[in-house]
C-alpha cells in the first residue's frame, strides 16, 4: 500500500514548510526551517500526537538558510541522522551558504540587499551522510528515494515517496498563480532539466519549500510555459 498522502504533516518555520512524514519505526523530517523554530515544531507534533524525538532521518533538500536554519537544535533535541547532497555538505559544516540568483529582477534586486545584509548564515551542522547522487531506503513502511535535481542550487535534492509524492525544496515555488518557478535559480538551464526528470517519474503530487502542494497538471503547465520563455529568449540571441 502507498504512503497515503494525507498523513504527511507540513509545518512552517518561518517562511518556509518542512515535511514530517510519521512511520512506526522511525519518522522522517524533510527540511527544518528558519532559525530557533524547534519549539514550534514540537509543539505542532504534539498537538499531532506525534514526538520530535522519534524523527530518524532529516533530509535536506538544500542548505539555504530558511530551510537549514533549526537544523542543528532539531538534530541536537531528536538525534536524528542528517543527509545533504555532496555539493551542499561543505556549506553545512561551515554554516553559510550563498544566496541563490535571482530569475526575476524584483529577486535579483532582493539578492543583492541580501548579500549586502549578510543573509544566509546559520548555525553548522556536521552531516551524518552525503549523498553523491542516488538512494534508495526501503527501511521504513514506505519507499524512499533521493533523487539529484539541481537548479536552484547545485546539490538540490528531491525525496519521492512511493513512486507518487516528491518533496522538492525549491526547486519549485508555489506562490504564484500562473506557474510554480522559482524566483531564484542559481543555473536555470539545469532546473528545466530536474523538472524534465521529475515529469519523467509517476508523480502526482509535489510538496515545495514554499506554498501549497502542487498537483502534476499545474507542474506541467508550468514546464511548458518556461520552456516556450527560454526559446523566445534563445531566439532572441
Ligand atoms: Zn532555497
Ligand atoms: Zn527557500
Amino acid at each position: 500500500m502507498k504512503f497515503d498522502q494525507n498523513k504527511v504533516i507540513p509545518i512552517r518555520l518561518g517562511s518556509a514548510y518542512c515535511y514530517y512524514l510519521p512511520s512506526p519505526n522511525g519518522s522522517v523530517l524533510i527540511d527544518s526551517g528558519h532559525f530557533n523554530k524547534q519549539n514550534h515544531l514540537q509543539s505542532v507534533l504534539v498537538a499531532h500526537e506525534q514526538d520530535i524525538r522519534d524523527i530518524r532521518y532529516i533530509f535536506v533538500t538544500h542548505t539555504h538558510h530558511d530551510h537549514v536554519g533549526s537544523l542543528a537544535a532539531i538534530k541536537r533535541i531528536s538525534d536524528a541522522k542528517v543527509f545533504v547532497h555532496r555539493d551542499e555538505a561543505m556549506f553545512l559544516r561551515q554554516g553559510r551558504t550563498p544566496l541563490p540568483k535571482g530569475t526575476l529582477l524584483w529577486t535579483k534586486m532582493m539578492v543583492h540587499l541580501g548579500t549586502v545584509a549578510r543573509i544566509g548564515r546559520y548555525p553548522a551542522v556536521e552531516p551524518d551522510f552525503v549523498i553523491s547522487e542516488e538512494l534508495q531506503l526501503n527501511e521504513f513502511d514506505y519507499r524512499i528515494q533521493i533523487i539529484s535535481t539541481p537548479g536552484h542550487t547545485a546539490g538540490s535534492l528531491t525525496i519521492i515517496v512511493d513512486d507518487h509524492m516528491a518533496f522538492v525544496g525549491d526547486t519549485m515555488f508555489n506562490i504564484r498563480h500562473e506557474t510554480v518557478y522559482p524566483p531564484f535559480a542559481n543555473d536555470q538551464a539545469a532546473l528545466l532539466s530536474s523538472w524534465n526528470r521529475l515529469l519523467g517519474t509517476s508523480c502526482q503530487t509535489f510538496f515545495p519549500g514554499h506554498g501549497r502542494s502542487i498537483d502534476r497538471a499545474k507542474f506541467e503547465h508550468s514546464y511548458h510555459k518556461a520552456l516556450d520563455k527560454l526559446k523566445v529568449r534563445g531566439a532572441r540571441c
